[in-house]
């Protein structure tokens, strides 16, 4: 047992740093234990229920964590059942959602009742890959353009180099290669099997890149150029994809539209040009859509992905249309979500159980995943907008049954 008293005060006189507990401390928790009252101590803050967690805090703090002093909690509420008739998900699921925004899982889970009634929300994967692109430097624009002619004629050894750091990492190709003055920025592409892939793509590049820069004398400004583009909304993404690039779709009867969101296609499609279209456009919004981020932050919470993707996660566009039979169109279209069922933070218990709640932990379960996704966004998403359109009507009808 170390002496508590000791390390706080060593601590306190900044005689040791806060990463160095650990040293002195007999086990993880005890050096989460010292770490939190030396926190309480300063702040004069009670951190009783940040002390209170059940994940094993020797296994996370080995990579998920550092300078640990305990966990937060987040209200987990679950939704269901979603009924989707994907390629991977078949059948209907019950969706974990981690959020402390009020009416949240209600909304999804009207969604969910629609879709039902619907016979199931359609989901398609359109592309799976993950990048990273560094910044080079070369001596001039020829130099440059010859460095660019380089990686495209010697893909298969980068490729090779590459994959030497990983058994399921696959360089798929190298594109863009952009040009920017004296500056080069090789888009590294590759598909990572059922991990998010972050660290195996950059430790992947980084071996590439030694060969790289040896044969050709570029140099390395930063294994990240933000060409990736991680953790930033961008075109580049809209367009060309990252992590999972998905749809789901659902035609939506009307009667379904009159009795279950209590407005009609038409009004649904107005507020859709209007807002999710016309407004994102006039403000320069990458969205085009209500709120995806609501979902897929909820989601991501819970199963335990990198949460600074959710903003990845917030590019999208949907679509609403009618039918011939002026029953309603209605689908979401995601570029650009970074998601695991291996790796990162899904092995953290309560990822873990979230992501077992939907049988999507572990191998071969990332294709699945990302389709139950999917379904939760269009539910969200087609819920919030049918609320919305419910409300324009109620006003029109207000105004015009009075004019
Ligand atoms: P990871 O946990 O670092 O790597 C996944 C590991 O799982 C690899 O060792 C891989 O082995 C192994 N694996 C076993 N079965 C697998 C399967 N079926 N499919 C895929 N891999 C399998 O996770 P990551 O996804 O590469 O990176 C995610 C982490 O990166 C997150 O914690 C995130 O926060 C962090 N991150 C890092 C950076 C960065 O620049 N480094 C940037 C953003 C986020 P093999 O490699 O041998 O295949």
């Amino acid at each position: 047992m170390a002496d508590e008293r000791e390390i706080i005060d060593k601590l306190i006189n900044r005689d040791i740093k806060l990463h160095e507990i650990e040293k002195y401390a007999d086990s993880i928790d005890e050096a989460v234990e010292i770490r939190r009252k030396f926190v309480e101590e300063i702040s004069d803050a009670e951190l009783k229920n940040i002390s209170n967690y059940s994940i094993d805090m020797e296994l996370a703090s080995k990579k998920n964590i550092e300078n640990p002093v305990g966990a937060i909690q987040i209200p987990l509420g679950i939704a269901g059942p979603l009924r989707v008739n994907g390629v991977y998900a078949k059948g209907e699921f019950y969706v974990p959602l981690a959020t402390s925004e009020g009416a949240l899982v209600a909304s999804v889970n009207r969604g969910f009742s629609v879709i039902s009634e619907c016979g199931g929300v359609i989901t398609r994967i359109l592309d799976d890959k993950m990048t990273r692109a560094p910044v080079l430097k070369a001596k001039s624009v020829t130099d440059a353009l010859k460095i660019k002619s380089w990686i495209n004629e010697h893909f298969r050894e980068l490729k090779k180099a590459a994959e030497v750091t990983t058994r399921h990492g696959k360089l798929i190709k190298i594109d863009p290669i952009l040009v920017v003055g004296k500056y080069i920025y090789p888009r590294f592409v590759f598909t990572t099997g059922d991990s998010m892939g972050m660290n195996m793509v950059t430790i992947a590049t980084e071996a590439a890149l030694n060969l790289l820069t040896y044969k050709t004398g570029a140099h390395l400004i930063a294994l990240s150029g933000n060409v990736c583009v991680d953790k930033k909304p961008s075109s580049l993404n809209l367009i060309e994809g990252r992590g999972k690039s998905f749809i789901a779709e659902i035609v939506i009867p009307k009667i379904i539209v009159k009795n279950k969101l209590k407005t009609t296609p038409e009004a649904i499609i107005e507020v859709n040009m209007a807002k999710n279209l016309i407004g994102s456009a006039v403000s320069g919004s990458m969205g085009f859509n209500a709120h995806y981020a609501n979902m897929i932050g909820a989601i991501f919470l819970a199963t335990g992905q990198d949460e600074a993707h959710i903003v990845e996660g917030s590019i999208g566009i949907t679509t609403a249309m009618t039918e011939d039979n002026g029953d309603l169109y209605f689908s979401v279209t995601l570029p650009d979500v970074p998601v695991a069922t291996i790796g990162g933070g899904t092995s953290i218990e309560t990822a873990r159980e979230c992501l077992e709640i939907m049988d999507c932990y572990g191998n071969e379960k990332v294709h699945k995943f990302a389709e139950i996704v999917a379904g939760t966004v269009l539910a969200g998403e087609l819920s919030l907008m049918g609320a919305l359109a419910a409300g324009h009507l109620a006003r029109a009808h207000k105004e015009l049954g009075r004019a």
